[in-house]
């Protein structure tokens, strides 16, 4: 079977176990519209989606979705990033989501593309320069990492600091929009860093008394 074959007969398994087992529970769905109470930025990468890491259902979480799972910095007026600013605004304000998870990952391309020593490693920034300027918003974890990675390191687990530390600074932006600040502010929305280690498939979570990732669960 190839790849779309697969897609149509996923959608048979969708469509029999929502429109057919679960109609009266698909058509409340349907009717009342969505009121998810959580906003998850993950990768784009095809091993770590939300939905079915949480095992969410229908309605109950809003995703956005890109390489690397960055949040840029707030930018007033002119922004270059409207289409994931807008996502997060109307989660915000008009969602009224309570909690924003940012969640990095192992193994992230994106993250491998910022940190790569060799140039020849990198995403050229002619050819494949959205990707180069896109994954260059994590500047600033690159820059924290090297601090602290040597070249004796692993590099292996300097990749996996910057994964994190990537993570990281996309809270420290999501934290610079308006309406993100004060909803903080307000008591209202918490803002959470996950890490979700594809190998021992352990789920992460970032702690800010102990300045670390610690399991979300035993
Ligand atoms: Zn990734």
């Amino acid at each position: 079977m190839d790849a779309y074959e697969e897609l149509i007969e996923g959608y048979k398994i969708f469509r029999a176990e929502y429109l057919d087992k679960r109609f009266e529970a698909y058509r409340d769905w349907a009717s009342k519209g969505q009121t998810p109470k959580s906003l998850i930025i993950g990768c784009s990468d095809s091993r770590v989606n939300p939905a079915i890491l949480t095992h969410a259902g229908l309605g109950e979480i809003f995703v956005v979705n890109n390489v690397a799972n960055i949040v840029p910095p707030y930018e007033k007026g002119e922004s270059h990033h409207k289409s994931l600013g807008a996502a997060i605004q109307y989660a915000v304000n008009h969602i009224e989501v309570e909690h924003i998870i940012v969640m990095g990952h192992s193994g992230c391309g994106g993250i491998a593309a910022l940190m790569a020593d060799d140039p020849d490693e990198r995403f050229d920034a002619g050819e494949d320069d959205y990707i180069a300027d896109w994954v260059g918003i994590l500047n600033p974890a690159k820059k924290a990492v090297l601090e602290n990675c040597s070249p004796e390191d692993n590099h292996d687990d300097c990749l996996r600091l910057a994964e994190m530390e990537g993570a990281l600074v996309s809270i420290q932006n999501l934290a610079g929009y308006p309406w993100v600040r004060e909803a903080v502010q307000s008591g209202h929305l918490t803002l959470h860093a996950w890490y979700f280690h594809i190998d021992s498939g352990e789920l992460l979570s970032y702690r800010p008394d102990e300045g670390r990732f610690r399991r979300l669960c035993q």
